[in-house]
C-alpha cells in the first residue's frame, strides 16, 4: 500500500505512454514486497536539466532513461559504469548516498538474454539500424564473440559514426547501406540478423519489413532472426521469418531481462522476479 515513507523509481523520456515498464517493475517491486511504486514521467527536452536535479531531492530512488535522453544524462551522472562509458549511453541511474546519480546500462545484458546458451565464435551477425538500440547490440554481439559485424542501415552519418565508435574491438564492424547489393547474399549467409530500426511497431504505418521485401527474399532458414520490437506481437517481420522455417527471437525477452538488471541496479535483491515480470508484461500486449 502507498503510505507517507513510500519511494519512487520512474522512466523518463518522451514519448513513454506506450512504455510497459511500470506495468513490469510494479509487478516485481509489488512481489518484493518493497515500498516503492515506479511511475512513467513525460520530460520535454528542454526541461530535462530541471527535472534530472529536482529528483534528486524528492524520494526518488532510480531512474529509466529511454528516448531521447540515454546519451544526454551522461553529464549529470558523477559516475558511470565501464559499460555504459563504452557504449556512451546510459539506461538506469541510482541515487547513492551522497545525493549523485550513478548511471549504468542494461541493454547490452537485456539483449544477450536470450542468445546466451548459442555458440557465436566465428559468426556473422547483421545489424539493422544505426541508432541508440543499436549500440547496445553491437556490444552485445563483441560479448558474444561474434567475428564479423554488419551494420546495414539508410543513414551514412550515423552508420560511420557506430562503425568508428566500434573499430579495434575483437570482432571486424562494417557498415552497408540498404540499398548495397552485397547485402542479398549477406543476409543468406549471416547467422543472426537484429531489427533495431523500429518497423513493425504499432504506429508505424504502410512499411511491413525493415528496408521492404527484396531485402528479406534470400534468407536463410538456419539464421536466427531477433526482432527488438515486442508491440504488437508477433511483428510481420517475425512471421515472416517463421514461415521461412527460421528460429525466431521478439523483443518482450530482451526487454524483462533489461528490467530485472535495473531493479537488481536500485535494490540489490538477489532474487528477481524475471517470470512475474514477463507474466505482467504478456498479459498488456
Ligand atoms: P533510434 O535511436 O531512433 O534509432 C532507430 C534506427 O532505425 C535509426 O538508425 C533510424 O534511421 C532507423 N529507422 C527509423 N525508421 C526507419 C525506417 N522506416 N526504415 C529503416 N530504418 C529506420 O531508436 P532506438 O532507441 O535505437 O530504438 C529502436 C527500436 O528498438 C524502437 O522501436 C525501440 O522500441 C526498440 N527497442 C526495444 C528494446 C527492447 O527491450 N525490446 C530496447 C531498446 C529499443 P534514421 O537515423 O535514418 O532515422
Amino acid at each position: 500500500m502507498i503510505n507517507s515513507k513510500t519511494s519512487f523509481l520512474a522512466l523518463i523520456g518522451s514519448p513513454v505512454g506506450h512504455s510497459l515498464s511500470p506495468v513490469m517493475q510494479n509487478a516485481a517491486l509489488e512481489h518484493l514486497g518493497l515500498n516503492l511504486i515506479y511511475i512513467a514521467i513525460p520530460c520535454k527536452e528542454n526541461d530535462f536539466e530541471i527535472v534530472i536535479n529536482s529528483l534528486k531531492k524528492i524520494n526518488c530512488k532510480g531512474l529509466n532513461l529511454t528516448i531521447p535522453f540515454k546519451e544526454k544524462v551522461m553529464q549529470y551522472c558523477d559516475k558511470i559504469s565501464p559499460a555504459a562509458k563504452k557504449i556512451k549511453a546510459i539506461n538506469t541511474l541510482r541515487l547513492n548516498d551522497n545525493y549523485e546519480w550513478e548511471g549504468t546500462n542494461t541493454d547490452v545484458e537485456g539483449f544477450i538474454y536470450p542468445l546466451k546458451r548459442i555458440n557465436f565464435s566465428k559468426k556473422t551477425g547483421i545489424v539493422l539500424g544505426s541508432g541508440g538500440a543499436a549500440r547496445s547490440v553491437i556490444q552485445g554481439l563483441i560479448n558474444l564473440k561474434f567475428s564479423n559485424i554488419v551494420i546495414i542501415s539508410r543513414n551514412e552519418q550515423a552508420q560511420r559514426k557506430l562503425v568508428r565508435d566500434f573499430q579495434g574491438s575483437s570482432s571486424l564492424i562494417k557498415g552497408l547501406m540498404n540499398n548495397d547489393l552485397e547485402i542479398i547474399d549477406l543476409i543468406n549467409s549471416s547467422d543472426l540478423i537484429i531489427n533495431t530500426t523500429p518497423v513493425g511497431m504499432k504506429h508505424i504505418k504502410n512499411e511491413n519489413l525493415p528496408f521492404g521485401l527484396n531485402l528479406w527474399k534470400s534468407l536463410n532458414s538456419q539464421t536466427i532472426v531477433y526482432d527488438l520490437i515486442y508491440n504488437p506481437l508477433p511483428t510481420e517481420l517475425i512471421k515472416y521469418c517463421n514461415k521461412k522455417g527460421c528460429l525466431t527471437i521478439d523483443g518482450s525477452q530482451m526487454l524483462v531481462a533489461q528490467g530485472a538488471q535495473s531493479l537488481k541496479y536500485w535494490t540489490n535483491s538477489k532474487e528477481i522476479p524475471f517470470e512475474i515480470m514477463m507474466e505482467a508484461v504478456k498479459k498488456h500486449l
